[in-house]
C-alpha cells in the first residue's frame, strides 16, 4: 500500500520526519523507539504501509521476521543484553497506538524487573475446546 499521509512512521520510512535508523533496505527499516522501555529498545518496521501485520503483505512480513533476528543480533551485541522480547501490539486493545506495522525488540537485562503477562489456570478439558473452536478457521 502507498504511504498514507498522516503514518507517522511512512514519514520515518521516506526520511521526512527523523529517527535513530540502525538498518534499512527498499523493504525495511529498524530505528531506535524514542520512548523506550529498555535500553536499545528497536522497531523494524515494512516500509510499505499496513495497518498491522494483519494486513502486511506476506513478503513483507518475512522479511520483518529475518530483520527482527538480525536486528535483534546487532542489539544485543551493542548492549550487552542478556535476551530479548520480540513483542508485537495487534489492534487498539492490544496496545497498538501507532497503526503501521512494526515489531518491537525489547531488550532484557538480568534483574531488569520487567515483567510479562499473568497466566490464567484452565481445565484441559476447556483448552481442547478452545483449541477446535481455533481450528475450524483454518
Ligand atoms: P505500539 O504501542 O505498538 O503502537 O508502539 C508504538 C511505539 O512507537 C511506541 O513504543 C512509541 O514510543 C514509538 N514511537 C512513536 N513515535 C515514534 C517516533 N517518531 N520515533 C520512534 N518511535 C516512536
Ligand atoms: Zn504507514
Amino acid at each position: 500500500m502507498p504511504a498514507l499521509p498522516d503514518c507517522i512512521f511512512c514519514k520515518i520510512a521516506a526520511g521526512e520526519i527523523p529517527a535513530d535508523v540502525i538498518f534499512q533496505d527498499d523493504r525495511v527499516m529498524a530505528f531506535l523507539d524514542i520512548r523506550p522501555v529498555s535500553k536499545g529498545h528497536t522497531l523494524v518496521i515494512p516500509k510499505n504501509h499496513s495497518a498491522s501485520m494483519m494486513e502486511a503483505d506476506d513478503d513483507d512480513l518475512a522479511s520483518l521476521a529475518t530483520h527482527a533476528k538480525r536486528v535483534a543480533h546487532a542489539v544485543m551485541r551493542a548492549t550487552g543484553a542478556a535476551g530479548f522480547n520480540l513483542h508485537v501490539n495487534t489492534g487498539a486493545e492490544a496496545g497498538q497506538v501507532v497503526m503501521h506495522t512494526h515489531f518491537h525488540i525489547i531488550p532484557r537485562y538480568s534483574g531488569d524487573g520487567l515483567k510479562l503477562w499473568p497466566h490464567l489456570e484452565i481445565e484441559p478439558k476447556t483448552r481442547a475446546q478452545m483449541a477446535e473452536e481455533i481450528k475450524k478457521f483454518f
